[in-house]
């Protein structure tokens, strides 16, 4: 659902932006699902719900880490003009400060996945970074890497860059508080999730610059922005399911989709298990029951 109050910024796969005021922006978690970078025409419901609790979760969890651009999720803190929308919003919805965003995903990598399993196979190295021979896919790295990107424009996929790139645009100083700032945050991310039974393979964070303070932007740590794979089914060698999505693509591959738009719609028991997954990110995640999120939003 559009929200007409505020003026409309942007919408991406999944969030919808809007402007609040000289300081302030919404960001609105939408239900839409996306595999292969393609949005399907079946929403999830809750989905958005779950991808700004888990925000809220991590950047009140992070808070000695970093410092972050939220300022409220409870849709009480809004503006009047959306009072119309607010069952819409609840649980959705990110009240945060504006940042400048620094122009690239900081992306940090604890196993290999993704484009970076396929540049190890070919290559030896991920974004430039060399690493030992003889690892197969989903395997751990001896430590977690950071490996920049740019910022794609929409339907483009990001490009992997090198940590000089970033130096040469930001400069060397932030360039490296860049790195070991999203190193720690991974760390401490991804030894939580191991306690819950999750493995963070790997997550991409945004960074925005607030009165010359780096701050964490963005959503943090949702199942959209990193890799999560369910710990009893990791095996080495082999592809992992995903936490979160894999049964929207499993369905999707069974239809014989070839990955470009438009995706499959998706079947009610598709749909519903995908719900039921999300949920259960949340609350292993956070160790709180998803009701508890909705009644505080
Ligand atoms: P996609 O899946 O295509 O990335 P999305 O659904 O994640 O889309 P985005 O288009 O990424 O949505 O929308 C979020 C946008 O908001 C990003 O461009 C991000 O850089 C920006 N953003 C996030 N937090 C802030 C902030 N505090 N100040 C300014 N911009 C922000
Ligand atoms: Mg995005």
């Amino acid at each position: 659902m559009p929200l007409d109050a505020l003026p409309h910024l942007r919408s991406g796969k999944v969030r919808d932006l809007y402007d609040v005021d000289e300081d302030h922006l919404l960001l609105v978690a939408s239900d839409r699902v996306s595999t292969y970078d393609v949005v399907h025409p079946t929403p999830v419901p809750d989905k958005g719900r779950v991808l700004t609790g888990l925000s809220a979760f991590w950047f009140a969890r992070l808070a000695e880490l970093t410092p972050n651009h939220l300022v409220s999720t409870a849709v009480a803190d809004l503006p009047d003009v959306v009072a119309d929308a607010a069952e819409h919003l609840r649980g959705r919805s990110m009240l945060v400060r504006k940042v400048e965003i620094v122009p690239f995903e900081c992306v940090v990598r604890g196993h290999l996945a993704g484009s970076g399993w396929q540049e190890y196979r070919t290559d030896g190295t991920v974004c430039g970074v060399a690493l030992p021979d003889g690892l197969v896919e989903a395997d751990r790295l001896p430590e977690p890497i950071f490996t920049p990107a740019t910022k794609a424009e929409p339907g483009e996929h990001d490009l992997n860059v090198a940590l000089d790139v970033v130096a040469d645009r930001v400069g060397t100083e932030l360039a490296e508080l860049l790195r070991a700032r999203s190193i720690a945050i991974y760390v401490a991310a991804a030894a939580h999730a191991a306690a819950q039974g999750i493995i963070l393979a790997d997550t991409k964070f945004e960074f925005g610059l607030l009165d010359g303070e780096l701050v964490l932007a963005d959503e943090v740590l949702t199942p959209d922005s990193s890799r999560y794979w369910p710990a009893d089914a990791w095996r080495p060698g082999t592809t992992p399911p995903s936490f979160d999505k894999q049964y929207v693509r499993d369905f999707a591959t069974s239809t014989g989709w070839d990955k470009s738009p438009p995706a499959p719609a998706l079947p009610e028991e598709v749909v519903e298990a995908t719900r039921a997954k999300y949920v259960e990110a949340y609350e292993r995640l956070t160790g709180d029951p998803f009701a508890q999120w909705l009644a505080r939003a």
